[in-house]
Protein backbone atom coordinates (compact mmCIF):
# COMPACT_ATOMS: atom_id res chain seq x y z
CA UNK A 1 0.00 0.00 0.00
CA UNK A 2 1.47 3.44 -0.96
CA UNK A 3 2.17 5.86 2.08
CA UNK A 4 1.64 9.07 0.54
CA UNK A 5 0.49 10.08 -3.14
CA UNK A 6 1.89 13.25 -5.37
CA UNK A 7 -0.04 14.37 -7.99
CA UNK A 8 1.29 16.20 -10.52
CA UNK A 9 -1.32 18.81 -12.12
CA UNK A 10 0.00 19.57 -15.50
CA UNK A 11 -2.86 21.99 -16.27
CA UNK A 12 -1.25 24.37 -14.01
CA UNK A 13 2.68 23.93 -15.28
CA UNK A 14 1.17 24.75 -19.30
CA UNK A 15 -0.48 27.63 -17.29
CA UNK A 16 2.74 28.75 -15.82
CA UNK A 17 4.85 28.26 -19.17
CA UNK A 18 2.24 30.67 -21.07
CA UNK A 19 3.26 32.88 -17.89
CA UNK A 20 6.70 32.81 -18.74
CA UNK A 21 6.30 33.16 -22.19
CA UNK A 22 4.22 36.48 -21.83
CA UNK A 23 7.33 37.50 -19.47
CA UNK A 24 10.01 36.74 -21.71
CA UNK A 25 7.78 38.88 -24.38
CA UNK A 26 9.67 37.11 -27.68
CA UNK A 27 12.55 35.34 -25.80
CA UNK A 28 12.10 31.90 -25.94
CA UNK A 29 11.24 29.53 -23.15
CA UNK A 30 13.32 26.75 -22.89
CA UNK A 31 12.58 24.01 -20.30
CA UNK A 32 14.65 22.62 -17.32
CA UNK A 33 13.25 19.31 -16.66
CA UNK A 34 16.81 18.15 -14.82
CA UNK A 35 16.51 16.11 -12.14
CA UNK A 36 12.97 14.26 -13.68
CA UNK A 37 11.60 17.67 -13.71
CA UNK A 38 12.64 18.90 -10.18
CA UNK A 39 10.61 15.55 -8.86
CA UNK A 40 7.50 16.40 -11.11
CA UNK A 41 8.02 13.48 -13.67
CA UNK A 42 10.55 15.15 -17.11
CA UNK A 43 8.76 13.47 -19.33
CA UNK A 44 4.69 14.70 -18.56
CA UNK A 45 6.02 18.21 -17.84
CA UNK A 46 8.08 18.14 -21.16
CA UNK A 47 5.18 17.03 -23.06
CA UNK A 48 2.71 19.33 -21.56
CA UNK A 49 5.53 22.35 -21.87
CA UNK A 50 6.39 21.55 -25.25
CA UNK A 51 2.76 22.03 -26.09
CA UNK A 52 2.33 25.36 -25.13
CA UNK A 53 5.71 26.33 -26.83
CA UNK A 54 8.86 25.82 -25.00
CA UNK A 55 11.52 25.13 -27.80
CA UNK A 56 14.18 23.63 -26.13
CA UNK A 57 14.38 20.94 -23.14
CA UNK A 58 17.43 21.54 -20.41
CA UNK A 59 19.03 19.18 -18.43
CA UNK A 60 22.12 18.07 -16.37
CA UNK A 61 22.99 15.11 -17.67
CA UNK A 62 23.64 13.36 -21.07
CA UNK A 63 21.50 10.07 -19.28
CA UNK A 64 18.85 11.90 -18.56
CA UNK A 65 18.89 13.69 -22.37
CA UNK A 66 18.73 10.53 -23.48
CA UNK A 67 15.58 9.50 -21.62
CA UNK A 68 14.00 12.57 -23.05
CA UNK A 69 15.07 12.05 -27.00
CA UNK A 70 13.81 8.24 -26.59
CA UNK A 71 10.45 10.09 -26.18
CA UNK A 72 10.34 13.27 -27.64
CA UNK A 73 12.06 13.36 -31.49
CA UNK A 74 13.27 16.08 -33.00
CA UNK A 75 12.98 18.22 -30.13
CA UNK A 76 16.06 20.64 -29.09
CA UNK A 77 17.43 18.60 -25.99
CA UNK A 78 20.91 20.73 -24.04
CA UNK A 79 22.77 18.98 -21.89
CA UNK A 80 23.83 21.68 -19.04
CA UNK A 81 26.23 19.57 -17.09
CA UNK A 82 29.94 17.95 -17.76
CA UNK A 83 29.91 15.58 -20.17
CA UNK A 84 33.09 13.02 -21.19
CA UNK A 85 34.11 10.22 -22.72
CA UNK A 86 31.24 7.44 -24.14
CA UNK A 87 29.01 9.97 -23.54
CA UNK A 88 29.87 12.40 -26.13
CA UNK A 89 29.18 9.81 -28.32
CA UNK A 90 25.98 8.36 -27.42
CA UNK A 91 24.84 12.48 -27.40
CA UNK A 92 26.21 12.78 -30.85
CA UNK A 93 23.74 9.66 -31.91
CA UNK A 94 21.23 11.29 -30.06
CA UNK A 95 21.14 14.41 -31.26
CA UNK A 96 21.97 16.34 -28.10
CA UNK A 97 23.61 19.54 -27.50
CA UNK A 98 26.17 19.13 -25.30
CA UNK A 99 27.31 22.49 -23.04
CA UNK A 100 31.14 22.64 -22.71
CA UNK A 101 33.73 24.85 -21.58
CA UNK A 102 37.14 22.89 -21.79
CA UNK A 103 38.66 23.12 -25.06
CA UNK A 104 38.81 21.34 -27.41
CA UNK A 105 35.34 21.13 -27.87
CA UNK A 106 33.88 18.06 -28.82
CA UNK A 107 33.38 16.80 -32.72
CA UNK A 108 30.87 15.99 -34.53
CA UNK A 109 28.61 17.28 -32.01
CA UNK A 110 26.44 20.64 -31.29
CA UNK A 111 27.82 22.73 -28.29
CA UNK A 112 26.84 25.64 -26.13
CA UNK A 113 30.34 27.29 -24.80
CA UNK A 114 29.60 28.50 -21.56
CA UNK A 115 31.21 31.28 -20.10
CA UNK A 116 32.08 32.48 -16.38
CA UNK A 117 30.57 35.44 -16.05
CA UNK A 118 31.03 35.50 -12.43
CA UNK A 119 29.64 32.02 -10.92
CA UNK A 120 33.02 31.08 -10.06
CA UNK A 121 32.43 27.60 -11.00
CA UNK A 122 31.75 26.29 -14.44
CA UNK A 123 32.56 28.24 -17.51
CA UNK A 124 35.31 29.69 -19.54
CA UNK A 125 36.38 33.34 -18.89
CA UNK A 126 36.98 34.11 -22.31
CA UNK A 127 35.99 33.22 -25.20
CA UNK A 128 38.07 31.01 -27.81
CA UNK A 129 38.07 30.71 -31.49
CA UNK A 130 34.81 29.22 -32.02
CA UNK A 131 33.79 25.88 -34.71
CA UNK A 132 30.83 25.67 -36.80
CA UNK A 133 29.86 23.42 -34.24
CA UNK A 134 28.91 26.11 -31.61
CA UNK A 135 25.75 27.42 -31.91
CA UNK A 136 25.02 28.60 -28.59
CA UNK A 137 27.19 30.79 -26.10
CA UNK A 138 25.85 30.73 -22.33
CA UNK A 139 26.52 31.96 -18.85
CA UNK A 140 24.89 31.17 -15.34
CA UNK A 141 23.95 34.04 -13.35
CA UNK A 142 24.65 33.36 -9.64
CA UNK A 143 22.04 36.36 -8.06
CA UNK A 144 19.22 36.72 -9.94
CA UNK A 145 17.10 35.82 -7.21
CA UNK A 146 19.45 38.15 -4.19
CA UNK A 147 20.78 40.81 -6.12
CA UNK A 148 19.34 42.12 -9.14
CA UNK A 149 22.68 44.56 -9.98
CA UNK A 150 25.00 42.24 -10.04
CA UNK A 151 22.99 39.77 -11.84
CA UNK A 152 23.18 42.93 -14.81
CA UNK A 153 27.01 43.21 -14.44
CA UNK A 154 27.04 39.31 -15.64
CA UNK A 155 24.68 39.89 -18.35
CA UNK A 156 27.21 43.21 -19.56
CA UNK A 157 30.43 40.82 -19.17
CA UNK A 158 28.66 38.05 -21.27
CA UNK A 159 26.96 40.50 -24.10
CA UNK A 160 30.55 42.53 -24.02
CA UNK A 161 32.60 38.52 -24.03
CA UNK A 162 30.31 37.41 -27.08
CA UNK A 163 29.45 40.78 -29.42
CA UNK A 164 29.43 40.09 -32.98
CA UNK A 165 28.05 36.30 -32.53
CA UNK A 166 24.44 37.48 -32.44
CA UNK A 167 23.96 34.55 -35.19
CA UNK A 168 24.56 32.46 -32.04
CA UNK A 169 22.14 31.71 -29.73
CA UNK A 170 23.06 33.50 -26.20
CA UNK A 171 21.00 32.46 -23.07
CA UNK A 172 21.62 33.55 -19.59
CA UNK A 173 18.73 33.75 -17.55
CA UNK A 174 17.15 31.31 -15.07
CA UNK A 175 13.52 31.92 -13.74
CA UNK A 176 14.13 34.62 -11.32
CA UNK A 177 16.43 36.11 -13.59
CA UNK A 178 13.97 36.35 -16.55
CA UNK A 179 11.12 37.30 -13.81
CA UNK A 180 13.11 40.13 -12.22
CA UNK A 181 15.98 40.89 -14.88
CA UNK A 182 14.74 41.67 -18.27
CA UNK A 183 18.22 42.60 -19.54
CA UNK A 184 18.79 38.81 -19.29
CA UNK A 185 16.24 37.43 -21.33
CA UNK A 186 18.74 37.64 -24.55
CA UNK A 187 17.54 34.77 -27.34
CA UNK A 188 16.29 32.02 -24.30
CA UNK A 189 15.26 31.50 -20.57
CA UNK A 190 16.49 28.43 -19.15
CA UNK A 191 13.56 28.23 -16.74
CA UNK A 192 13.26 25.30 -14.30
CA UNK A 193 11.75 26.27 -10.71
CA UNK A 194 8.97 28.85 -12.20
CA UNK A 195 7.52 26.24 -14.42
CA UNK A 196 6.41 23.85 -11.59
CA UNK A 197 4.82 27.23 -10.18
CA UNK A 198 7.31 27.18 -7.42
CA UNK A 199 9.17 30.66 -6.52
CA UNK A 200 13.13 31.87 -6.99
CA UNK A 201 12.58 33.77 -4.63
CA UNK A 202 11.27 31.58 -1.61
CA UNK A 203 8.26 33.44 -1.17
CA UNK A 204 4.77 33.13 -2.47
CA UNK A 205 4.86 31.98 -6.24
CA UNK A 206 1.54 33.77 -6.20
CA UNK A 207 3.32 37.05 -6.53
CA UNK A 208 4.97 35.79 -9.74
CA UNK A 209 1.46 34.60 -11.16
CA UNK A 210 2.64 31.08 -10.53
CA UNK A 211 0.49 28.04 -9.55
CA UNK A 212 1.98 24.94 -7.54
CA UNK A 213 1.78 22.07 -9.69
CA UNK A 214 2.60 19.45 -7.38
CA UNK A 215 0.11 18.34 -4.32
CA UNK A 216 1.53 15.83 -1.43
CA UNK A 217 -0.61 14.47 0.63
CA UNK A 218 -1.22 11.12 3.39
CA UNK A 219 -3.47 10.14 5.82
CA UNK A 220 -3.40 9.26 9.42
CA UNK A 221 -2.34 6.10 10.10
CA UNK A 222 -2.98 6.60 13.87
CA UNK A 223 -4.35 8.80 15.96
CA UNK A 224 -3.86 8.82 19.76
CA UNK A 225 -4.01 10.65 23.14
CA UNK A 226 -0.43 11.93 24.82
CA UNK A 227 -1.00 12.10 28.45
CA UNK A 228 0.68 15.44 30.01
CA UNK A 229 4.38 14.41 30.39
CA UNK A 230 4.37 11.45 27.48
CA UNK A 231 6.35 11.98 24.63
CA UNK A 232 6.64 11.09 21.11
CA UNK A 233 9.30 10.31 18.63
CA UNK A 234 12.99 9.54 19.15
CA UNK A 235 15.04 11.69 21.99
CA UNK A 236 12.05 12.36 23.37
CA UNK A 237 12.09 15.75 21.89
CA UNK A 238 8.47 16.29 21.66
CA UNK A 239 6.83 16.10 25.55
CA UNK A 240 3.26 16.83 25.85
CA UNK A 241 2.15 19.95 27.99
CA UNK A 242 -0.93 18.97 28.42
CA UNK A 243 -3.32 16.09 26.91
CA UNK A 244 -2.70 15.85 23.72
CA UNK A 245 -4.02 14.15 20.08
CA UNK A 246 -1.43 13.14 18.26
CA UNK A 247 -1.72 11.79 14.59
CA UNK A 248 1.12 9.62 12.59
CA UNK A 249 1.36 9.89 9.39
CA UNK A 250 3.52 7.02 7.62
CA UNK A 251 6.05 9.61 5.86
CA UNK A 252 9.09 10.03 6.72
CA UNK A 253 13.10 11.16 5.86
CA UNK A 254 13.17 8.24 4.03
CA UNK A 255 10.22 9.66 1.59
CA UNK A 256 11.56 13.27 1.25
CA UNK A 257 10.37 14.53 4.23
CA UNK A 258 13.61 15.95 5.93
CA UNK A 259 14.54 15.44 9.14
CA UNK A 260 14.90 18.81 9.56
CA UNK A 261 11.37 19.70 8.97
CA UNK A 262 10.41 19.46 12.66
CA UNK A 263 7.87 22.40 13.23
CA UNK A 264 6.91 22.42 9.83
CA UNK A 265 2.98 22.88 9.62
CA UNK A 266 0.69 20.11 7.67
CA UNK A 267 -2.65 20.15 7.02
CA UNK A 268 -5.45 18.26 8.39
CA UNK A 269 -9.72 18.73 7.62
CA UNK A 270 -8.32 22.53 6.57
CA UNK A 271 -6.35 22.89 9.49
CA UNK A 272 -2.70 23.62 9.65
CA UNK A 273 -1.29 21.30 12.35
CA UNK A 274 2.23 21.71 13.42
CA UNK A 275 4.55 18.51 12.64
CA UNK A 276 6.21 17.58 16.20
CA UNK A 277 9.29 15.46 17.43
CA UNK A 278 11.70 13.90 15.51
CA UNK A 279 10.80 13.00 11.48
CA UNK A 280 11.89 9.49 11.62
CA UNK A 281 12.59 8.06 8.60
CA UNK A 282 9.24 6.19 7.65
CA UNK A 283 7.11 8.32 10.22
CA UNK A 284 6.20 11.81 11.61
CA UNK A 285 3.95 12.92 14.26
CA UNK A 286 1.06 15.99 14.13
CA UNK A 287 -0.25 17.41 16.61
CA UNK A 288 -3.85 17.44 16.47
CA UNK A 289 -6.55 19.89 17.79
CA UNK A 290 -9.55 17.35 18.34
CA UNK A 291 -9.56 13.75 18.09
CA UNK A 292 -10.20 12.54 14.20
CA UNK A 293 -10.49 9.05 13.14
CA UNK A 294 -7.56 7.20 11.13
CA UNK A 295 -7.36 7.64 8.04
CA UNK A 296 -8.14 11.54 7.69
CA UNK A 297 -6.22 13.05 4.84
CA UNK A 298 -3.50 14.78 5.78
CA UNK A 299 -2.07 17.59 3.16
CA UNK A 300 1.96 17.58 3.19
CA UNK A 301 2.22 19.75 0.43
CA UNK A 302 -1.06 21.61 -0.61
CA UNK A 303 -3.88 23.40 0.62
CA UNK A 304 -2.33 26.77 1.54
CA UNK A 305 0.95 24.80 2.79
CA UNK A 306 3.99 25.75 0.29
CA UNK A 307 6.90 23.91 -0.82
CA UNK A 308 8.40 27.51 0.36
CA UNK A 309 6.92 27.20 4.02
CA UNK A 310 8.90 23.75 4.55
CA UNK A 311 11.47 24.92 2.80
CA UNK A 312 11.84 27.65 5.35
CA UNK A 313 11.71 25.80 8.04
CA UNK A 314 14.57 23.39 6.97
CA UNK A 315 16.52 26.50 6.24
CA UNK A 316 16.94 25.24 2.72
CA UNK A 317 15.31 26.07 -1.16
CA UNK A 318 11.69 24.50 -2.38
CA UNK A 319 13.91 22.99 -5.00
CA UNK A 320 15.15 20.78 -2.86
CA UNK A 321 11.86 20.16 -1.02
CA UNK A 322 10.18 19.26 -4.16
CA UNK A 323 12.90 17.14 -5.98
CA UNK A 324 13.89 14.87 -2.97
CA UNK A 325 10.37 13.44 -2.71
CA UNK A 326 10.63 9.66 -3.54
CA UNK A 327 7.50 7.93 -5.37
CA UNK A 328 8.04 4.16 -6.23
CA UNK A 329 6.35 0.89 -5.17
CA UNK A 330 6.59 1.33 -1.39
CA UNK A 331 6.70 5.21 -1.30
CA UNK A 332 4.74 8.39 -3.03
CA UNK A 333 2.23 6.86 -5.59
CA UNK A 334 2.55 9.55 -8.64
CA UNK A 335 -0.67 10.95 -10.48
CA UNK A 336 -0.82 13.12 -13.30
CA UNK A 337 -3.95 15.55 -14.14
CA UNK A 338 -3.92 17.04 -17.23
CA UNK A 339 -7.15 19.19 -17.35
C1 LIG B 1 19.04 24.37 -13.16
C2 LIG B 1 19.52 25.39 -14.12
C3 LIG B 1 18.66 26.39 -14.61
C4 LIG B 1 17.23 26.57 -14.12
O1 LIG B 1 17.18 27.33 -12.94
P1 LIG B 1 15.78 27.71 -12.24
O2 LIG B 1 16.18 28.56 -11.11
O3 LIG B 1 15.18 26.40 -11.80
O4 LIG B 1 14.96 28.38 -13.25
C5 LIG B 1 19.16 27.25 -15.58
N1 LIG B 1 20.44 27.14 -16.03
C6 LIG B 1 21.29 26.20 -15.55
C7 LIG B 1 22.68 26.15 -16.08
C8 LIG B 1 20.88 25.32 -14.58
O5 LIG B 1 21.73 24.40 -14.11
Amino acid sequence: MHRSEITIDLGAVRRNARRLLEVLDGAALWAVVKADGYGHGAIDVAGAVLGEGASCLCVATVTEGLELRAEFAGVRILVMGPSAGREITLAREADLELAVWEPPAPEGVRVHLKLDTGMGRWGLSELPELTNEVVGLMTHLATADSDPGFARTQVERFEEATRGHSHRVRHAANSAAALRVPESRLDAARCGIALYGLSPFGGDPSEDGLEPALRWESRLAQVKRLRVGESAGYGRRFVADEDTWLGVVPVGYADGFRRDMTGTDVVVEGTHCSVVGTVSMDAIAVRLDRQLPTDTPVTLIGDGVLAEDHARVAETINYEIVSRIESGPSRARRTVLDA
